[in-house]
């Protein structure tokens, strides 16, 4: 009965933790600190803490790049400018 609630459990961390995850890969940290929950998860769960450790690798690559690289990317299609 236990290990049946565990594994319930086990799921809705993993989604949980997967979501801060994002959210901490998407903002590189600056949405702060990952919850207690998810922290603890990460601790028992071996799907999430590979999954943290690719965002890890997501986030290294984007922050050596910096942001200068987005301010680079020319917007779809050619701009004009409408004057009324
Ligand atoms: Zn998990």
């Amino acid at each position: 009965m236990s290990i049946e609630a565990d594994a319930e459990g086990m799921a809705v961390h993993c989604e949980r933790t997967r979501e801060e995850l994002a959210v901490q890969a998407l903002t590189a940290g600056r949405h702060g600190e990952l919850d207690g929950c998810s922290t603890e998860h990460l601790d028992h769960c071996t799907d999430c803490a590979t999954e943290q450790s690719l965002f890890a690798q997501v986030t290294q690559v984007l922050s050596s790049l910096g942001p200068h690289v987005f301010d680079g990317i020319p917007e779809p299609g050619p701009r004009r400018h409408r004057m009324r």
